[in-house]
């Protein structure tokens, strides 16, 4: 590179424009890698440009040395030169592209010479690996320790890294106890442990279960020498695990677990296109195990969930295929982007071309016209093929048949064709969807929200929950009350949603997430229903009883006041048992209890209670009941103190001569 650039400056006629380098690529086995590409372009354009250029270079090896069916030939250089008028200059053998016959006896040269130096490397690595020294690259938990041995000789040998060696060892005492791959990887993500860079440039991955594999069969690891998968000696260096143990590690790692085996083979319309919108991972399709009735449940998960183990996973949980297909395709129109929109509404008699056409002279009319028609016609398309994809998904509702499974996979395709990613982020209340265009001249990315709530209430029955466990979000729930109001023209009942349905979760579900029924119907903007009397009592409508009683009447109420059970509050009894003690519940409606009242209770004799219960009977025409005495007056005690003189209410009834 530098004898070049010194030759180009000595000559006062030329001019240095660019210099390309391509290191890692070989010519000999493949065409030299993307900056040759580049620096040919160049050239070819700078000889379009100015009728000439040059390309320089040390030697012809540099730019060819295949033998023109795997590789590039060095003749190959010479016929693209000439055909565009490039000029190939080579410092050490400067006659190569003199002449065409030149050049290919060179090519000949140099692809031979390449393939003898290749053999015999080859066969000294064979023989350097036979002996048990370092050939190759270093694997994870080593490093090299360089040395001049007797002859004057440079040695290299692998050693512990102690950086790495806590690491390593941890791996394989984890392993030979007996842990699978997936557990392994989850403890050294959750030390903090990251994989190995190969390169320098590279970015430290958290391990995933293939890596934890990879390096548990690795037989360098128990000091064993290998070449192309045999094992040809003896290395002479420290191992990790013993020859019996790596065995051992072998053979546990060739049998798969019990009961584990990957679900059919499946397409979904997202295959190689769906990112996580979390973290970026690509998403994995989940096929579930096979349900009763013969389908199985279908899912996307981000990949860091599936590979990754402990913290390195996202945040993200796994959600239903199906919903997550409909959801893409409801937006795909968004997602195009609107650009094409414009294009059509702007046809030539709404005046936008001429408009275009003045402020650019060089366009000719015809040709806008026909960009435009191009333009609505790509747009034609691609809406009849986002029809076509709504048909598909209303037809994959009812379950997954052959056609359309063959037809996901055509869909799949032709997503690629527009998409380059399409990333899915499941939020509380939204479902964001973010499009990235293939193509550079349209809009770089468009983004699209879902609003969970509306979609649940507007989808059918049996899709209305993206978690494809039974697990309703806050929204999805809003989404199926309100859907049911729409359908009914009235609040649901609870008793009504008693059981759970593909369009509704059932009551208990709902009143366990928003703390009673009617503040369920409140968040989805729903009058509230009367509750029914046999309804249970929930704390925090007791609470909200309380309260109200207490802002209604301008006092705390007292036990007795709740004595009997009402529409609006519980009975004394029911608060009692669920609080603990009258106290407790009125501190848990945060209402300050009355404090107690000085005891003025007069004490009655048998006589006089006796006596009290003739007069009441007398007055109303019947003996009185326990609940008329529960608080005591002036004429008589109360049940309580009666219950306690006689035993019990029926008792002293009795003592009194009056039918219970
Ligand atoms: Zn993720």
């Amino acid at each position: 590179m530098h004898e070049c650039r010194e030759a180009i400056d000595a000559d006062p006629l030329r001019r240095f424009v660019a210099e390309y380098s391509d290191e890692r690529f070989s010519a000999y086995r493949r065409d030299r890698g993307p900056e040759l590409r580049d620096a040919t372009q160049h050239a070819e354009d700078l000889a379009a440009e100015h009728g000439i250029a040059e390309l320089w270079s040390q030697h012809s090896d540099r730019l060819a040395r295949g033998d023109g069916r795997n590789a590039r030939h060095t003749v190959e250089i010479a016929l693209w030169a000439l055909k565009h008028d490039v000029r190939v200059r080579t410092l050490q053998d400067p006659e190569t592209f003199r002449d065409l016959l030149y050049t290919v006896v060179t090519g000949q040269r140099n692809n031979e010479d390449s393939k003898r130096k290749a053999i015999s490397s080859q066969a000294g690595r064979k023989r350097a690996i036979a002996r048990g020294e370092f050939v190759a690259h270093l694997p994870d938990g080593y490093k090299l320790h360089r040395e001049i041995d007797q002859s004057g000789q440079l040695r290299r040998r692998m050693v512990l890294d102690p950086d790495r060696q806590e690491l390593i060892e941890l791996l394989f005492r984890l392993a030979l106890r007996g842990r699978t791959c997936g557990r392994i990887a989850r403890t050294l993500n959750d030390k903090g442990w990251l994989v190995k860079p190969v390169r320098r440039i590279d970015r430290a991955r958290p391990f995933d279960v293939g890596k934890v594999y990879e390096l548990l069969r690795n037989p360098r690891y128990a000091a064993l020498s290998v070449y192309h998968g045999e094992i040809l000696a003896r290395g002479h260096w420290p191992a990790y695990v013993s020859e019996r143990q790596y065995e051992r590690l072998c053979r546990q790692l060739a049998n798969p677990r019990e009961g584990f085996s990957k679900g059919p083979l499946d397409t979904y319309l997202l295959t190689r296109l769906g990112r996580c919108g979390r973290c970026g991972y690509p998403l994995r399709i989940a096929t579930g195990r096979a349900r009763l009735d013969g389908t199985r449940p279908r899912g996307y998960v981000c990949a860091s969930l599936r590979s990754y183990r402990g913290k390195a996973q996202c945040q993200s949980s796994p959600f239903d295929a199906h919903i997550a297909e409909a959801m893409v395709i409801a937006s795909l129109p968004a997602l195009l982007g609107e650009e094409s929109c414009d294009s059509v509404a702007s046809s030539p008699d709404t005046g936008g071309p001429a408009a275009e056409q003045g402020s650019d002279a060089d366009t000719h009319p015809y040709k806008t016209l026909a960009l435009h028609t191009a333009h609505s016609q790509r747009r034609a398309r691609e809406l009849a093929d986002v029809r076509r994809m709504g048909c598909w998904i209303d037809r994959e509702s009812d379950g997954r048949t052959e056609a359309t499974r063959s037809e996901a996979s055509e869909l799949n395709r032709l997503l690629r064709s527009w998409f380059a990613t399409l990333a899915i982020d499941v939020c509380e209340a939204t479902v964001e969807i973010t499009a990235t265009r293939l193509h550079a001249s349209q809009p770089p990315s468009t983004a699209v929200t879902i609003d969970r709530a509306a979609w649940s209430r507007f989808a059918p029955p049996g899709h209305r929950q993206l978690a494809p466990a039974n697990a309703w979000s806050a929204a999805e729930m809003i989404g199926a009350l309100k859907a049911w109001a729409d359908q009914h023209a009235c609040s649901p009942r609870r008793i009504q949603w008693k059981a759970a349905s593909p369009a509704h979760p059932s009551s208990l579900t709902v009143c366990s997430h928003f703390g009673d029924w009617n503040r369920a119907l409140r968040k989805a903007g729903l009058p509230p229903v009367a509750r029914s009397p046999r309804q249970p009592w929930s704390d925090k409508e007791i609470i909200g009883a309380l309260r109200a009683w207490a802002k209604q009447h301008g006092r705390v109420p007292a036990y007795l006041d709740w004595a009997r059970g009402a529409r609006e509050h519980a009975c004394a009894q029911t608060v009692w048992l669920r609080f603990g003690s009258w106290t407790a519940a009125l501190r848990a409606a945060e209402l300050t209890p009355p404090p107690r009242l000085k005891c003025t209770a007069r004490r009655w004799t048998h006589a006089e209670v006796i006596a009290a219960l003739h007069q009441w009977a007398a007055e109303h025409g019947r003996p009185p009941k326990r609940l008329d005495w529960i608080r005591s007056a002036p004429e008589h005690p109360t049940a309580q103190s009666v219950r306690n003189y006689f035993g019990s209410w029926g008792a002293a009834l009795e003592a009194a001569g009056l039918e219970a």
